[in-house]
């Protein structure tokens, strides 16, 4: 589903600890590991951090430079933290953040204020019953060092990715839907006034969607999330491009302020200037998607895109324009739509430069009557068949496009 990262074993990446990591990743049971606390501790030039979890957990890290990062996989755990922890320099950590990545593994980000590497992973027993402290050493080294630590990182996730799936995708010469449903986890997006949230709505109308263009059999369908799961916008993006998308949507369902009235289905393509407030305001609302998550900027500023990639995306968005035009003629007949159906602002998740992407806002929560339409299984099955027709017109038309300029000189 998401681009396959396989991770440096910080059990092969430390010497010495191997055996009592070994024994460290014994106990995993199938029920859910709790952090219930984080302490940073700073020594010369040294950073322990140190996680007390209910049971002993295997981890994987992995060093990232520009911006210098020590990624920390885990098995899928709920931090029961206080909200603004990880916020503020300690030692070597310029900030941390945690959450759900996937489903069944979580990942804590260690934004580092200096170069350094991992020195040490080990297990350590704590005071509270039956829980371990996992501590992870870490000790400033220079910047050439860290260089080469984090390369060698990087190799072993190339190496790894020449897994199955990696072969299946290559083999498989379908076009690549990936379907985004919004929010999740922590981000519960707009709720509506049954309680019911919008990451809960968008998901289950996300699934119903890859099932139906799954069953036509002409495409691989790829979900950023296919569970209630916090995924940055960057994340979603690089999801995209990972998985050689030729179409990405997502799919929201927001609320606005303006009240009951303003209602019907929308969609959006990606745009500096946005067609109107309203858009413009919608898209700084789920830009603030990774805040609201209580991580600052999850992936560090956007990717700056240098002129080829600029062009490229300009390139993309007339296909997405195209796309977006299709979908809303198709809905027309079947789903009530907004009185301005089209419209165009700077939602950071359709910034995917290469990869074709809408925006799709299936209605208000803010609205009774969209909320009823969208809870019922009738709408969803007329909206769904409108998508996937469109779907289906918009790739049958792109295909003779490629097919014809594949012989043209
Ligand atoms: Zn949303």
């Amino acid at each position: 589903m998401r681009h396959v990262c396989f991770w440096l074993l910080a059990a092969l990446a430390v010497a010495g600890s191997a055996e009592a990591w070994a024994a460290a990743g014994a106990g995993q049971g199938n029920k859910t590991v709790v952090a219930a606390d984080v302490a940073v501790e700073v020594e010369g030039s040294q950073t322990r951090f140190k996680v007390t979890l209910s049971e002993k957990v295997t981890v994987q890290t992995r060093l990232m430079e520009r911006p210098d990062r020590l990624i920390v996989d885990l098995p899928e755990v709920a931090f029961h933290l206080p909200a603004n922890i990880g916020r503020k320099r300690e030692g070597l950590i310029a900030s941390y953040r945690y959450g759900l990545f996937a489903p069944g593994r979580s990942r804590v980000v260690m934004d580092l204020a200096q170069p350094a590497v991992v020195s040490a992973i080990r297990t350590e027993p704590s005071a509270l019953s039956g829980a371990a402290i996992l501590v992870i050493e870490l000790t400033r080294v220079d910047r050439e060092e860290f260089r080469k630590a984090a390369a060698e990182s990087a190799a072993e996730t190339g190496k790894a990715a020449s897994g199955r799936a990696v072969a299946e995708a290559a083999t498989d010469k379908r076009p690549v839907i990936v379907l985004d449903p919004g929010h999740g986890g922590v981000d519960p997006g707009a709720n509506a006034l049954t309680g019911a949230f919008e990451k809960e709505i968008v998901l289950s109308f996300a699934q119903l969607l890859k099932k139906r263009l799954e069953a036509q059999g002409q495409y691989r369908v790829v979900m950023t999330r296919d569970q209630d799961a916090f995924i940055s916008l960057g994340d979603r993006v690089r999801a995209a491009r990972a998985a050689h998308a030729d179409l990405f949507i997502s799919i929201h369902a927001d609320s606005i302020s303006g009240g009951q009235e303003v209602r019907g289905l929308t969609v959006y393509t990606g745009s500096e200037r946005a067609s109107d407030a309203d858009s413009a305001q919608l898209a700084d609302r789920e830009n603030k998607a990774d805040a609201v998550a209580g991580i600052d900027s999850a992936d560090g500023p956007d990717e700056v895109m240098d002129i080829l990639q600029d062009l490229t995306l300009r390139e993309t968005r007339s296909f997405s324009h195209r796309f977006a035009t299709r979908l809303v003629g198709e809905l027309d007949s079947v789903a009530r739509l907004n009185k301005n159906p089209r419209r165009e602002a700077g939602f950071r998740v359709l910034r995917a430069y290469d990869v074709p992407s809408v925006l799709v806002e299936l209605g208000y929560l803010s609205s009774k009557q969209d909320l009823d339409l969208l809870m019922s299984d009738e709408w969803r099955g007329k909206a769904i068949t409108a998508m996937s027709v469109a779907i289906d017109r918009f790739f049958a038309t792109r295909l003779v496009r490629q097919g014809a300029a594949a012989v043209l000189p």
